[in-house]
């Protein structure tokens, strides 16, 4: 899976390099996230799934690169879509 920040929302919290390190990064210049993997492995979904949740302008998503594989988009603090119909919510908690 693909996993994107959107630059012109990102509040520069810090909350998901807090929270994944090992795929979130800040710039130094100014304190945006930006994802130091161009493909995340899958067994991190549910710890990108939290970090999507946790942001608090809904900058981070999940884009699907494989068939029949789910995207995610924030929604809120706390809230997020996926398109598989099944709700994202309860993969992050
Ligand atoms: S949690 Fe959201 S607002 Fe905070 S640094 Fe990450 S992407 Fe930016």
């Amino acid at each position: 899976m693909r996993v994107i920040v959107d630059e012109n929302l990102c509040g520069t919290t810090g909350q998901c390099v807090l929270t994944l390190p090992s795929v979130f990064h800040q710039r130094e210049a100014d304190g945006i996230a930006v994802v130091c993997l161009a493909t995340v492995p899958e067994e991190l979904r549910e710890a990108v799934l939290l970090t999507v949740s946790q942001c608090p302008v809904a900058a981070i998503r999940i884009v699907a690169t494989a068939p029949g594989e789910p995207a995610v988009q924030a929604t809120g603090p706390g809230r997020v879509t996926s398109n598989d119909g099944m709700g994202a919510d309860d993969e992050a908690t």
